[in-house]
């Protein structure tokens, strides 16, 4: 039977049938020397030629490395944007997806972002993301599925000899970081109890809050004093931007989720008159032309697209969430018509990777380069970098978008002070192996 050719609207089973069935568990889509984008084998081709010509979210990436995990049958995704500046960091996130075009456009997209986090944040890293497609037949909280899950996936980090560092994201738990720290060197944020830097909440918290200033000081010439904030999601971050925003004299904050369970929890660690918690229907969109300063994105991706910016009605938008907008070119653009300041995900939410990417050179007490990111003085700090970006943004009248994405592209060409682009050698080296068939087959 001859191998079937996948495309873009392939569904996840059928691409792991497909690779089975040609005999193949790995494939990578990479850019040749001629920045052609290629496939490692012919059934991938088609979806070479659609990435290649993909103008969105393909920014000449350096290498996409596809595995079928060998415990768990579960399609595994290394999404490597950039390494110039360092090995590709970035989270791996374990998601239902419809399709392999969803799957692999958050490698691309969230990979790139993560280029850009490190970039604006001074860090000698790279860009990346992993991904893992959930498989919808199965129970993804049972323990053993997900122990095979993620050893899976640390052996996959160990094959790629290091050109990509993981990290957890949505969808990935402390335990699961356990499993693929198990097996492989090529992980940081994992537990404390094995050395590693912990839940990055906290931090990620104090960040966006920063990055609030920023922008408050920018529009109003104020701080945040007395001001209001409507906030979508009452999660893990907003739990902590909440006590942070009481602790700056906030004047009030409205923060909606659809989980009563995390509404709870935060209730019971925020307890304030000026905080008001309600639980919401996913089809209630209130939130959006809710009254206040700063609207705050701290739930999913993509919340913002042109029905819900039309309601918006804060003159900021600042918030956790990563790809914010449904369409970050023409949603920024939008924004900015309104005469809405918007605050750049990866400007403001990069406290969750300055904790982890650096855990290797240990922790001292009120570390002052974790905290030179959170003071007003220092020039890549997340409130200088704000200022920064909206006064270039205000002079060449477009968004901060525009401006985060030019400052970051510019930030990204530098190599690495002592390992140059090594990351990229790395890559070269995978495919002249070929990485594809070394244990490949079978
Ligand atoms: P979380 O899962 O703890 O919280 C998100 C909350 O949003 C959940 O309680 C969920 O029920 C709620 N939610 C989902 N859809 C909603 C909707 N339509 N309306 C209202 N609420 C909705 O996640 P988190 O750790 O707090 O992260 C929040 C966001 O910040 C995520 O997008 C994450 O990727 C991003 N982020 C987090 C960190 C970190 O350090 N945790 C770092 C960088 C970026």
């Amino acid at each position: 039977m001859s191998d079937q050719e996948l495309n873009w609207s392939c569904e996840i089973n059928e691409v792991i049938s497909a690779m089975r069935q040609a005999g193949i568990r790995r494939a990578a889509i990479f850019s040749d020397a001629d920045r052609m984008v290629r496939a490692t084998h012919p059934i991938f081709d088609d979806v070479a030629r659609s990435i290649g010509s993909d103008r969105r979210d393909y920014q000449q990436h350096e290498a996409l490395f596809l595995q079928v995990g060998d415990e768990s049958q579960h399609l595994m995704l290394a999404a490597i944007h950039n390494t110039r500046r360092g090995q590709a960091a970035g989270g791996v996130r374990f998601w239902q997806y419809s399709d392999l075009e969803s799957f692999m456009r958050d490698g691309l997209r969230l990979s790139q972002g993560m280029g850009r986090k490190c970039a604006l944040a001074d860090l000698w890293w790279g860009g990346g993301k992993g991904v893992i497609a959930r498989n919808s037949g199965m129970d993804h909280r049972d323990p053993d599925l997900r122990k095979a899950v993620y050893q899976d996936f640390g052996r996959f980090m160990t094959d790629l000899n290091g050109c990509y560092i993981t990290a957890e994201d949505v969808g990935t738990t402390p335990p699961d970081m356990e499993h693929i720290f198990s097996v492989t060197r090529f992980t940081t944020c994992i537990p404390p109890s094995l050395g590693g830097s912990g839940n990055p909440s906290i931090l990620t918290a104090r960040g966006v809050v920063e990055a609030m200033e920023a922008a408050c000081r920018f529009r109003f010439d104020t701080g945040l004093k007395g001001r209001t904030v409507a906030m979508q999601g009452a999660g893990n971050v907003s739990r902590y931007m909440i006590q942070e925003l009481l602790k700056r004299n906030i004047g009030r904050v409205l923060a909606v989720d659809v989980d009563e369970h995390s509404i709870a929890q935060t209730a019971q660690l925020c307890q304030d008159d000026r905080l008001e918690l309600r639980h919401i229907q996913f089809s209630d969109q209130e939130i959006f032309s809710e009254q206040a300063d700063i609207f705050a994105p701290n739930a999913v991706g993509g919340a913002l697209k042109p029905r819900t910016i039309d309601q918006l009605s804060a003159p900021i938008v600042c918030g956790a969430a990563n790809n914010p907008l449904e369409d970050p070119d023409r949603d920024a653009a939008l924004l900015h018509e309104r005469g809405i300041l918007f605050v750049p995900d990866f400007l403001a939410n990069r406290m969750g990777i300055v904790n982890c990417a650096n855990e290797q050179y240990g922790y001292v007490d009120n570390d002052a380069v974790i905290e030179s990111h959170l003071d007003h003085e220092t020039d890549h700090g997340i409130y200088q970098r704000c200022l920064t970006i909206f006064n270039n943004a205000k002079t060449n009248d477009q968004s901060p978008m525009v401006e985060a994405q030019h400052l970051a592209d510019k930030l990204m060409q530098e190599t690495h002070p002592i390992w140059g682009h090594r990351g990229q050698q790395i890559i070269d080296g995978l495919l002249a192996e070929p990485w594809a068939r070394r244990a490949g087959t079978g």
